[in-house]
């Protein structure tokens, strides 16, 4: 594939260097002006890691020193063809933020004291090689664990897993996305979307992604080309985003009733015939549907099509109007467009409604009904599924996966939970679950990002409960100050990561580089590892790993080693320059060939390119041909082996189909009957925990809406980012006209806003841009720090006093509000703001969904006026109150009776062998739960 910007469907940036030229570019230097001076610079490419999106990036370094000067969009990079968010470019705050840790620190006293002493990188390796290998040799499987806060590499980390064969992969899904993706999952095994907003003809978006939303920056583009080409945009969001603002139309439902208001575009376009017939009839299950809901009947196409007209009899757009409170005509105008769009139908979401309700998956899972009723799944201008836009080249070695079942990670009590119940490992801790040997947090902040953080901060305290922990971070954290060792790992420009992501039809591959190290090389000048071309001595994770699980089995009597030996140099380390270089070699389709023209290695081609595009126009893939040798009919077009559907007959010939057990898009799912589930076998409406008819406006209560992103935000990696905050710097609470003025508040007064484990005090906005009935604050500031000789030179963590009020009752209260501070940066001087926002998730409970085990963020909460006393900043939380709701919640679950812990064809992080799934063979293992 080529990398002109022609063929990348781009208006090329006509004075953007070509890469071939990038080794000496000279530029005007604009600090010289009016003088024309020129500067020398050395351009290498690399991916952002500020968001999932993967941009690509562009370092400048001055060739005098090759100090990084700035970094800009790459145009030759697929996914994002040059155009970045300001997150970006704020890369470079992150390279020369003045408070970096830049070396390997050890805390001294108890955790939480605030005091570190710097240690080698040596002392470091020992420590955590030498805790694994004796939990490894004595059997503990279970307790070793890396947590991921932003991921940004695709398979590594599963590889250094199960070559230690422990089951020890925890994520962050489950506050963020765990709930849309079993919504997908059930319609077609891929657990993500991947609309093709650039073909569109209709786009719904159930998200906000011209601003923020996943993969914002590359949908955001493709959103633009679309409706410059006559698309129609629809956005479903209680709030009136930037997003909904550019959109023919902004729907507000009561939160909660998004799966309704789904549904009721489903019901028109059944009741109106515009649905497509062609594609229902060959590529959805309804003959399951009906052996199901209508057994003993004659299975008719038209029988389907009236037995759902009945079922969703409830979602007539008169009654999903009174219920969801969008007017009915407008529903069925926003259906009619949808219905006329036909297969070019592209929708969204992730977050939002699905992870704000109990029962959001379901909103997933409706919004992919009304593609499926339009034929719009896998089309062009429709919604791809992830598994046909992503492409993850393979290791040179795999090792096998892992025999043993983590019930940290995947309890009982949620077997179609996507995925980990990660925001529930210190509940489960501290209710006698089991404990860590070794907990690794990578880029992982859950103090302050999960709900319920003060019971994370009890058990990252606890030596019994956690006895050796790692921050693994780039910046400093609320997180991790309570670790035993904060370890600086490199941002964007100063390590290897290979990512792809399904930005839209297409497959690319993204490959992040350490700028400085590249251009050392480059210019002749060997580097063994990373470290030595990085500030201080800040490592990239995958030399951090190499290094560690050599250590581990450094004689290899554990068969951990040869993973780790090189495919170039038989029986020695394989450095991080091999492993890719491999991968180039061998696992990426077409990489070697385009290489050879430009007279280049494949490593040196993505090394000069950073990134290269595999496969363009990925539509229809469940049209791929199928192997089916030896598979009998059973009919209707289905083709089986040993009982199994294994392909579908398709325009004359056997297809691949969808990865579910029917190899169609599964309407009925036998899947929810067979685990527990039978009520929710088809998409349906369930009220959520917020549902409107819990709520009295008259007694100040309300439903909070906490999940909204601000567009300039990192999560909790842009405290340093003094271009970001400069942009935003305050979250004030959003609430309507009529509730202020039933309230008694307007704009910059203070309210309380209470959950049921305790309350924040923020400044309000009155704004119309919210549902009256509804409040929002951005989870995305409101960051602290607890002392003053520790990340003092922030740009946004105001210093603050954490009381124990009473035993398990806390109180956090600003002491000092962001001020100026001296640095070697003059611009840390210059601070004019004061606000740094307000942290709203430690007074959230946490409230895993039955089904999904999706944290539900809104809450139920009272808003008043402050009371005397209150301060802005306040935050108070009650955990022995959290841990109770902790418990209400965890006895609506249904936990799994065996024989398997979950169903097999359902997706897992780093899936273990199919042994580990059987009940029984687990019990076995010394007879008591793993991890207990
Ligand atoms: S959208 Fe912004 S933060 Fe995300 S990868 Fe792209 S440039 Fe970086």
């Amino acid at each position: 594939m080529s990398h002109d910007p022609a063929t990348l469907n781009i208006t090329p940036i006509e004075n953007f260097p070509r890469p071939e030229t990038w080794d000496h570019v000279e530029l005007l230097d604009a600090k010289a002006w009016p003088r024309r001076e020129t500067k020398n610079y050395m351009l290498v490419p690399t991916t952002c890691f500020n968001c999932e999106a993967a941009c690509g990036l562009v370092a400048y370094l001055d060739k005098s020193d090759l100090s990084i000067k700035k970094l800009e969009g790459n145009p030759f990079h697929p996914g994002s063809r040059g155009r970045n968010c300001a997150k970006g470019p704020a890369t470079l705050n992150q390279v020369n933020d003045t408070a970096r840790v830049l070396y390997p620190m050890k805390r001294v006293g108890p955790r939480g004291s605030g005091k570190w002493e710097r240690v080698s990188w040596d002392h470091v390796l020992d420590t955590f090689a030498a805790q694994i290998r004796r939990a490894l040799v004595e059997g503990r499987k279970t307790e070793v664990m890396y947590h991921v806060g932003r991921p940004g590499h695709d398979g590594y980390m599963d590889r250094v897993l199960q070559s230690w064969g422990v089951d020890g992969h925890n994520s962050h899904t489950n506050v963020c996305s765990g709930a849309a993706r079993l919504g997908y999952a059930l319609w077609t095994g891929a657990d993500r979307p991947s609309p093709d907003h650039e073909n569109a003809k209709f786009i719904l978006l159930l998200s906000s992604h011209l601003e923020t939303g996943h993969y914002f920056n590359p949908h955001a583009q493709r959103i633009i080309d679309g409706k410059l080409k006559g698309a129609k945009l629809c956005t479903v969001d209680v709030r009136l985003s930037n997003t909904a603002s550019m959109s023919d139309w902004w729907l507000a439902p009561y939160p909660g009733t998004e799966a309704l208001l789904l549904l009721s575009f489903a019901h028109v376009l059944l009741h109106e015939g515009l649905y497509d017939r062609e594609f229902l009839e060959e590529w959805v299950n309804w003959r399951d549907y009906l052996a199901w809901a209508h057994p003993g009947e004659p299975a008719t196409f038209e029988r389907f099509i009236e037995s759902l007209k009945v079922r969703y009899a409830y979602a007539s757009p008169d009654k999903a109007a009174a219920e969801c409170g969008v007017d009915a005509k407008t529903i069925v105008e926003v259906a009619r467009a949808i219905g006329a769009a036909k297969r070019a139908f592209a929708s969204h979401v992730w977050r939002n409604a699905a992870s704000g309700n109990e029962g959001g998956w379901q909103v997933a899972r409706c919004l992919q009904f009304v593609g499926v009723l339009v034929g719009a799944v896998g089309a062009k201008g429709g919604t791809n599924m992830n598994v046909q836009d992503k492409f993850v080249p393979a290791p040179f070695v795999k090792p096998p996966p892992q025999q043993v079942w983590n019930e940290l990670l995947y309890p009982r009590e949620w077997p179609l939970s996507h995925h980990e119940l990660s925001f529930l490992l210190p509940h489960f801790l501290k209710d006698g679950r089991g404990k860590l040997a070794a907990y690794f947090t990578r880029v992982y902040n859950p103090v302050w990002t999960n709900p319920d953080g003060m019971v994370w901060e009890e058990v990252l305290r606890d030596e019994s409960k956690v006895e050796l922990h790692a921050a693994l971070t780039p910046t400093w954290s609320e997180t991790a100050q309570y670790a035993d060792y904060v370890l600086p790992m490199g941002v964007g420009a100063e390590r290897h990561d290979l990512q792809s992501q399904e930005t839209h039809a297409a497959q690319w591959i993204g490959f992040r580089q350490p700028v400085r190290r590249v251009a050392m090389e480059r210019m002749g000048k060997p580097v063994e590892f990373t470290w030595q071309a990085n500030p201080g001595e800040v490592w990239e994770e995958d030399e951090f790993w190499i290094e560690l699980s050599w250590r581990i089995d450094a004689d290899g009597s554990l068969g951990i080693r040869k993973w780790y030996e090189s495919p170039y140099r038989k029986g020695e380390k394989i450095t991080v320059t091999e492993y890719y270089r491999w991968i180039f070699e061998n696992s990426v389709p077409g990489l070697p060939e385009a290489a050879a023209q430009e007279g280049l290695t494949p490593l040196d081609y993505m090394r000069r390119h950073g990134a290269f595009l595999v496969k363009e126009g990925t539509w229809e893939v469940h049209m791929k041909a199928a192997d089916a040798a030896g598979a009998a009919n059973r009919g209707e077009g289905t083709l089986e082996k040993d009982g199994k559907p294994v392909a579908i007959v398709a325009a004359g010939a056997p297809r691949a189909g969808f990865n579910t057990p029917s190899k169609r898009c599964e309407i009925f799912s036998k899947t929810m009957v067979d685990w527990g589930w039978p009520e929710y076998a088809t998409p349906e409406y369930i009220k959520s925990h917020v549902h409107r008819g819990k709520f009295d406006h008259a007694k100040g209560e309300y439903v909070l809406v906490p999940t909204f992103r601000l567009p300039t935000l990192i999560h909790t990696r842009s405290a340093n980012s003094k271009w970001l905050y400069e942009l935003s710097n305050t979250n004030p609470v959003w609430i309507h006209p009529e509730d202020a003025a039933r309230i008694g508040v307007d704009t910059l007064d203070l309210v309380r806003v209470s959950t049921r484990i305790g309350h924040f005090v923020n400044k309000v906005w009155v704004t119309e841009g919210v549902r009256p009935g509804v409040v929002a604050c951005s989870h995305h500031l409101g960051r602290w720090r607890l002392f003053e000789n520790v990340a003092q030179d922030t740009y946004a963590m105001p210093l603050v006093r954490r009381e124990e009020l009473a035993p398990g009752q806390y109180r956090f209260r600003r002491i000092e509000d962001i001020v100026p501070f001296a640095s070697s940066d003059p611009d840390s001087g210059r601070i004019w703001w004061s606000d740094g926002g307000v942290h709203q998730n430690l007074t959230f409970p946490v409230q895993p969904d039955p089904v999904s085990g999706m944290h539900c963020w809104h809450q139920a909460v009272k808003v008043e006026r402050a009371h005397a006393g209150d301060i802005h900043g306040d935050v108070v939380v009650d955990t022995t109150k959290s841990m109770a709701v902790y418990h209400e919640w965890l006895a609506k679950a249904r936990p799994v009776q065996g024989p398997l812990r979950r169903p097999l064809h359902f997706a897992r992080a780093v899936k273990p062998a199919p042994e580990a799934y059987k009940l029984e063979a687990y019990k076995l293992e010394g007879g008591k739960p793993a991890g207990s």
